[in-house]
């Protein structure tokens, strides 16, 4: 099976819609979480993700768009955006959010936002925290986490020697052979890695292979939506720098 793993769209059209046509042909797509927040097309991105067929998990955006507590630990143009997000989604939106699971297991992988012990917060940026949730994927029986929610594309791999941290270039593979790692296919809709593309992973389960690629997209078109809807000028700003 060949599997698109896309996260953090965060409402951002243009880059889903770059991504979607770069995709080529693909078996299924699987998202990781934060579908909105940040951006000004919440219910454009989740149509399109409707219409598409996607599956996926529910992130710390997306749990506080339903009302959530979340939000209480957002800083200010986070919790702006959120307010919005809240007070403009539409129904459906909100019904399709609200299906999405904190969890979701697709064969030997476990889909989350976060962190697999901690889908809804946690940011796996260290390799004691990588080891840590390796070791708790195991006991859930889960070879690959997949997750994001740190916007920055990164595999941490189980070897013999302990954990392996790679930062995947464009179009760089990682053959798995079997081992466990966690795979983070980087952020749709706000890279913050320094690079203004959108970013995201190919899954080949048969080759157990992984490969990270990237494209450009209309990042003057996001940000000029994000300004026509009142949103946070920083929001804006930040998605030419990908930071
Ligand atoms: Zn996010």
């Amino acid at each position: 099976m060949r599997v698109a793993v896309v996260s953090d769209i965060h409402a951002n059209l243009p880059a889903l819609d770059a991504v979607l046509g770069a995709i080529g042909s693909v078996d299924a797509i699987w998202q990781l979480g934060d579908v909105v927040g940040y951006g000004a097309e919440p219910d454009a991105v989740v149509d399109r993700l409707r219409v598409a067929g996607v599956t996926g998990v529910r992130g710390n955006h997306d749990a506080a768009a339903l009302g959530g507590r979340e939000i209480e630990w957002f800083n200010p143009e986070a919790r702006a955006a959120m307010e919005w997000t809240r007070n403009t989604i539409a129904a459906s939106t909100r019904a399709w959010l609200a299906e999405l699971p904190e969890r979701r297991t697709e064969g030997d992988a476990l889909l989350v936002h976060a962190s697999p012990r901690d889908p809804t917060w946690e940011y796996v940026t260290s390799v004691p925290t990588a080891r840590a949730n390796l070791a708790h994927m195991h006991e859930l029986d889960a070879r690959l986490g997949l997750h994001g929610h740190t916007h920055v594309p990164v595999a941490f791999v189980a070897t013999a020697k302990g954990v392996e941290t790679i930062m995947p270039a464009d179009g760089a593979s990682l053959d798995l052979a079997g081992r466990s790692a966690l795979l983070n296919p980087g952020s749709v809709g706000q890279p913050r890695d320094g690079l203004p593309t959108a970013s995201w992973l190919v899954l080949e389960t048969d080759a157990d292979r992984a490969t990270w690629h990237r494209v450009g997209y209309d990042v003057a078109a996001a940000a000029r939506r994000i300004r026509a809807a009142g949103l946070p000028e920083r929001l804006a700003a930040r998605l030419a720098r990908g930071l």
